[in-house]
């Protein structure tokens, strides 16, 4: 059964009894009574980001659900319930009704970016299936980059032998470096520590979790002395914007390598081709960019030594998280306390 037994990412991240509310499919099944004729969820999203899959798993969960997408809203009072990714800022205001906002994945600086925003709770996707995806990216691109994988691919282009095996170091000479220990960043640790490599993580507060050195907000730099592949796996906030910069590179072991699976706001562009094309980086691997889709004409995607991927590290599954978003429905319409909410002060 699909949603039978509770994922392993959610049973250090939230009590038990939540647990089973949001992952039990009969309870969402059987919850129509709650739903009167004018009540309706939004879905408002870019282009990119297609909302069939979305539609097909809540109504699968509900079919009698009043689903919208953005701009055919309907009467505007009917909108109890919005799933944003990058609205228009303002365009919410007009919901008088609204009940809660939810990101349709893990990031919210885009919900709290707009200066008009209804004062009512927001919450986000926290997904195993997100976590998932994420582990394989990033184990793909560690492995990739300390293998030496362009270098054979290289060879393989020329059809060439190599005389002796490329030197490279072994999982327990390297140390990775998790900027973020939430939902993500933790679970990504863990991945990295089965796989034998050091790992240690940087985090707002220090955590406790098993063969991960945490260093506490205060401990920037001597985190990033230890880290031999630095990855970004903050939420955007003022505080974390720019994070990546001349300053932090400098204090990263010489020939570093730089993962960016988070916002490419993070990162400051021209400091980052800097530190690589002084050798100070060993590369980069980006899936995320100041502006997407990365303009044509932009120098990281000809740079030898930065990798370009499509900002698809990891993408929300509508199978796995439509659930929760029901949830958060029923619970924004009952007054109950939300799924996954965010801290508006905090920023995440
Ligand atoms: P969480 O909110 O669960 O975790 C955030 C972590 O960052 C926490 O450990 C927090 O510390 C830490 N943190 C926040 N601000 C600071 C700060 N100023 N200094 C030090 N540490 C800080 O987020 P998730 O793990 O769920 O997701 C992280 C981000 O990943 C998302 O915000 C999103 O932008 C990005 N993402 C990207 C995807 C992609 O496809 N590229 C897919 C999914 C997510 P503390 O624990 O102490 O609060």
């Amino acid at each position: 059964m699909l949603f039978s037994s509770c994922p392993s990412i959610m049973s250090d991240t939230c009590h038990k009894s939540q647990m089973n509310d949001q992952y039990s499919y009969s309870t969402l099944v059987l919850d129509l009574g709650i739903l009167k004729n004018n009540m309706a969820l939004l879905f408002i999203t870019t282009p990119s980001r297609s909302v069939e899959g979305w539609i097909k798993e809540v109504k699968k969960l509900n079919p009698s659900l009043d689903v919208r997408v953005f701009p055919q809203i309907g009467n505007p009072d009917d909108i109890r319930f919005v799933v944003s990714w990058y609205h228009q800022p303002g365009s919410l205001k007009q919901f008088k009704n609204l009940k809660c906002i939810s990101s349709l994945g893990a990031g919210v600086e885009f919900i709290l970016e707009d200066k008009n925003l209804p004062q009512v709770p927001i919450a986000r996707v926290v997904d195993p299936s997100l976590v998932q995806s994420m582990k394989e990216y990033l184990i793909w691109a560690v492995l990739h980059h300390v293998r030496r994988m362009d270098e054979y691919s290289e060879c393989e282009k020329k059809r060439s032998w190599p005389v002796a095996p490329l030197k490279v170091s072994r999982a327990g000479e390297i140390c990775i470096g998790i900027m973020g220990l939430g939902q993500l960043g933790r679970e990504v640790g863990k991945a990295f520590v089965q796989l034998g490599f050091k790992v240690c993580g940087w985090s707002q507060s220090k955590k406790n979790i098993q063969g991960i050195e945490s260093f506490g907000k205060n401990d920037l730099v001597r985190f990033l002395e230890h880290s031999h592949v630095l990855i970004c796996l903050l939420p955007l906030t003022q505080e974390t914007e720019n994070i990546l910069n001349k300053k932090t590179f400098s204090k990263l072991p010489k020939g570093a390598y730089v993962i960016n699976v988070a916002r490419g706001k993070h990162i400051v562009e021209k400091d980052l081709i800097q530190a690589v094309s002084k050798g100070h980086l060993g590369g980069a691997c980006l899936d995320v960019f100041r502006k997407e889709p990365l303009e044509k004409d932009h120098p990281f995607w000809k740079h030898p030594k930065i990798k370009v991927t499509p900002h698809i590290s990891s993408i929300t599954d509508p199978l796995s998280a439509a659930p929760q978003l029901l949830q958060n429905y029923k619970r924004a319409l009952s007054d109950q306390p939300l799924l996954n909410l965010v801290d508006r002060k905090r920023g995440y």
